[in-house]
């Protein structure tokens, strides 16, 4: 914007006005330091769309970490697919290996909600046998019939304060099959 050079002050002072009475002046963005967390499902065979679906859940519910897919170099988080139970090695806040195992899914468990729930390790979120379907990191224990793939307000808020801490987690597997057994 230009103005003429006698009405600089008095704009100056209103911006100062405006600011002391807390309105906002410009307005907010995204959070400048949301953390992006890369992902790799070019090995997740069948489970691709799942896992883009899975990652988009978390996208759509969090603002302090977005998941995209990498484009070329090293991935902060490679999903695989095998004959197994699904099963998350979490190397640091948003750092791992998932694998979407075919054992669960063949059970009838949905494949969105696997990969929701494997991606929620990754962002700190231990595994949580309620047997709850509203609960995302219930996984297996609330049963093949639950479809749910969105995590509950206490797991977005805990995702959000891992974030926003930037907090250190131990390196740790989550294997989806011992809560099966349950
Ligand atoms: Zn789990």
């Amino acid at each position: 914007m230009i103005l003429p050079r006698t009405l600089r002050p008095v704009f100056g002072v209103l911006i100062a006005f405006l600011l002391a009475l807390g309105v906002p002046v410009v307005a907010t963005a995204a959070p400048e330091n949301v953390r992006v967390v890369t992902y790799d499902a070019s090995q997740a065979a069948e489970f691709r769309d799942a896992v883009d679906a899975g990652a988009q859940v978390w996208n759509d519910n969090v603002q302090n970490v977005r998941f995209e897919p990498a484009s070329g170099g090293a991935a902060d988080v490679v999903v695989l697919a095998d004959d197994g139970w699904p099963r998350a090695e979490v190397i640091g806040l948003g750092q791992g290996r998932v694998w979407m195992g075919r054992q669960a899914v063949n059970e009838g468990h949905d494949t969105v909600r696997i990969a929701a729930h494997e991606l929620g390790h990754i962002l700190g979120l231990p595994d949580n046998r309620t047997g709850v379907c509203e609960d995302l990191m219930s996984g297996a224990s609330a049963g093949p019939q639950c479809k749910n793939s969105k995590p509950n307000p206490e797991e977005i808020a805990e995702v959000e304060r891992n974030f926003a801490e930037g907090v250190r987690i131990a390196p740790r597997l989550y294997r989806e099959g011992v809560l099966a057994l349950r």
